[in-house]
Formats: structure tokens, sequence, C-alpha cells
């Protein structure tokens, strides 16, 4: 049988090998500085098979793991926007996994070329999956229309399928949040032309507009109660979310290490008359970032582990997938900082890959719940009765 890391490496080289890796670093260049799509990676990620990593065996995909994708998306680092479409094709794995099948078509979809995507953040709608400001108006065939806005869509200029929720309000006394597929070429969808961000500029997260948007009664997938209600499809989606978020975030900050090793190498100080590898302070700078990252790919492995083996961790679910996202974000930011300090001001210049990656683990401060959203939890599970 082939051990754990085998498996990793086998997957790494035939799905991200290093030449892969190489010009996908040369064109985030390009993709930040002109501020548009990664069309050119999307197309050798999904040459490669990359958008069918989570769809099982017996449906004609490779099957991968949470944790074989998770290592995938470190290793690939600021992956943030493909990450949508891969939770989307995990959600359903993760659903199948536990007898249910209601999201099967999504493999049979992605093998045929859609493209995923995520439609669930809002305006002010802090309570994320658990509320909805979206309208969503039944229909006498048993679909809805959907009229709100979402906001960050990743993926947008690509996006063929998009996972979205909303609030219907016909029985005030018994208010539902509906989850269910748009599609996009339906009526009433549109894109903001606005995407102007400090970092992650080439996932091209727009705002999603939807004015009455049709969706159709089979593309419907859930009816539930507002408010925290433990459901199969909401539990897969904080999962599959959180890990992979933080997988991306992990794979920054290990990206960031390399480049402040690599920056401590090149510089030389007149001084020491050596490196910057050679002195002290910069190796201690080095080595503490790098202690503190090193929990973050464990606390990843450890929670998907569980979940692909099904454990049941209960209450404790979101303090471990969330601990496990928050830890990543923080780890990016601060390695990225100290490996800034190592490379000193050439990792300032906009060209240099540091410099990207700074900005982009700054995203990692906005995704659901953030630090002070989540404080309360953390601090009920020990405090609360
Ligand atoms: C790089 C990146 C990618 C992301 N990708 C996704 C994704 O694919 N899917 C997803 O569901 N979430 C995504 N998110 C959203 C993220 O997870 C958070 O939910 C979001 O950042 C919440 O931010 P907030 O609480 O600061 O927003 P809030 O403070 O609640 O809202 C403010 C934001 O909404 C925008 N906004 C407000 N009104 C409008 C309007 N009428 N039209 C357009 N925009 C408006 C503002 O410009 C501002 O950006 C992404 C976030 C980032 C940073």
């Amino acid at each position: 049988m082939t051990d754990r890391l085998t498996r990793h490496a086998e997957l790494a080289e035939r799905y991200l090998p290093d030449d892969l890796l190489d010009r996908l670093r040369e064109r985030a260049a390009v993709y930040d500085r002109e501020n548009r799509f990664f069309d050119e990676d999307l197309a050798e990620l999904a040459e490669r098979g990359y958008l069918h990593l989570f769809v099982p065996a017996d449906r004609g995909g490779p099957g991968l793991s949470l944790d074989e994708v998770s290592h995938l998306q470190q290793r690939l680092a600021t992956a943030l926007a493909v990450n949508m479409h891969l939770m989307c094709t995990g959600v359903a794995k993760a659903m199948a996994d536990r007898g249910d099948h209601s999201l099967d078509g999504i493999f049979d979809e992605a093998l045929a070329g859609e493209i995923f995507a995520f439609g669930i953040s809002e305006p002010s709608n802090d309570w994320v999956m658990q509320d909805s400001k979206t309208v969503a108006t039944p229909q006498d065939d048993g679909g809805y229309t959907l009229r709100g806005v979402k906001i960050f869509t990743s993926l947008s200029p690509v996006w063929t399928r998009l996972i979205a929720h909303g609030r219907d309000d016909t029985d005030p006394d018994d208010p539902m949040l509906v989850y269910g597929f748009l599609e996009r070429d339906t009526p009433g969808i549109t894109v903001s032309d606005r995407w102007d961000v400090m970092g992650m500029r080439a996932s091209q997260s727009r705002a999603t507009i939807l004015e009455d948007v049709r969706m159709r009664p089979e593309r419907v997938v859930r009816r539930i109660p507002p408010g925290r209600v433990p459901d199969l499809l909401t539990f897969a989606i904080t999962s599959n979310f959180q890990l992979l978020i933080g997988s991306v975030y992990a794979g920054v900050a290990r990206r960031a290490l390399e480049l402040g090793a690599a920056g401590l190498k090149a510089r030389t100080s007149a001084k020491s008359g050596a490196t910057y590898a050679e002195v002290p302070e910069s190796r201690a700078r080095l080595a503490d970032a790098h202690l503190e990252y090193l929990s973050v790919p464990a606390q990843l492995e450890a929670c998907c582990r569980d979940f692909d083996d099904l454990l049941d961790h209960g209450a404790r679910w979101p303090l471990l997938l969330v601990a496990a996202r928050l830890n990543a974000s923080t780890a990016a930011r601060r390695a990225a900082e100290a490996a800034l300090m190592c490379t000193g001001g050439s990792g300032f210049d906009n060209g240099h890959e540091l410099s990207r990656l700074y900005r982009d683990a700054t995203a990692g401060l906005f995704h659901p719940p953030s630090a002070d959203a989540a404080r309360p939890m953390f601090a009920a599970a020990l405090l609360d009765d």
C-alpha cells in the first residue's frame, strides 16, 4: 500500500509539477499587475483534471479526499478562486460520503466542464449562511426567483453555476432559507464592473447582482429555517470552506517563508561580511516565523483527515474548523511580514512575488467568520453551560 507521503508526492507530480508551478508564478505577477483573471492558468489546470479532483471514482473522477486536495491547494498557494469550484464539488462529495446523493449531479456537470462558484456573501450580512438579505420568491413550479446582491463572487468571469441562498418570507411566521444553484445564462444576472482591490486580484471576485433570477425547481437543494439549524448541506459547506480557504493561506505562508529564506541568502551584510543567512537576528526571525507556520498544516491535516474519516466532533466541529482557517490566515500575514524583513527593500518592489503575497495574505482578514465574529464562539465553549 502506498503511504500517505508518497501519495501526496505523486498527486503533486501529477497535478502540480514544478514546471507548471513556475509558469503559474510567472503569470501571477502579470495578472496582479494588469488586474485580470487567470484565464491561462485555469485552462492549464483544467486540462490536467484539477477541476475534477473531488469527483468520485465511480462517477469517472480521481475521487481525492479533502486532505489530498488541501495538500494540493497548499502547494498551489494563492489558489483562492479555483478553491471556490473545488469547494462546491467537495460539498457534493462530502454529502455523498455521508449517504446524501442529492448533489451527485454536480460531479457529472463538473466533468462536462461546468465551473462552480460560491455566491453566499452579501453586504452587511454577518449571519452569512444562517440568514440572507436576498429575497427568495416561490414560484408555482416549485422553483424560486432570487433578488439581491452577492459580494465577492470569485471566478466571476467564468463561472457557469453559482451556489446561492435567499430568504423566503412568504409565511412571516415560518421564514425559510432556500439554497440552490443558479445557471449563468439565466436572465437577471449582472456582474459588477468594479474590481480594483489590494490583493487576490486575479480572483476577479466581483459582486453579482441578482434581479429576480430564476432558480429552477430541480436546482433547489434545501429549505432550512434561518438561525443555527443543523443541516448536512451547511455543515459540508462550512467544513470545505474553512479547510480549503485555510489551505490557501497555509500555501501563502509556506511560499512567503521560502522567499524569505531566499532573500536572506541573496543579501549580504557589509557589517558582518557575510550574507544575512548567517546573521543571527535574521535567522531567528525566519526561525520564529517557520515555527509559527508549522502548526498550521498539521492542524489543517488533522481536521481534513477526521472529516474524510467521517469522525463526528459534534458541537466541537465549528471550533476546530474556524480555528484551523483563522490560524492559517494569521500565519500567512505574519510569515509574509517576516519574509519581507528577510528580503529587505527588494521585496517591497511591486514586481517581487513577496510584495504580491503580502497583499494577498491580507484578504484573509475578511473571510467569515472574522476573528472578531468567531471570538464569542470560542469563549462560550469554555464559559457557558
Ligand atoms: C478575495 C476574496 C474572495 C472572496 N470570494 C468569495 C466567494 O467566492 N464567494 C463568497 O460568497 N464570498 C467570498 N468572499 C467574501 C468573504 O468571504 C466575506 O464574506 C466578505 O469579504 C465580507 O466582507 P465584509 O464583512 O467586510 O463585508 P460587508 O461590510 O458586509 O460589506 C461590504 C462590502 O460589500 C460591498 N457592497 C456593499 N453593497 C454593495 C452593492 N450594492 N453592490 C456591490 N457591492 C456592494 C462593498 O463594496 C464592500 O466590499 C471573498 C472575499 C475575499 C476578500
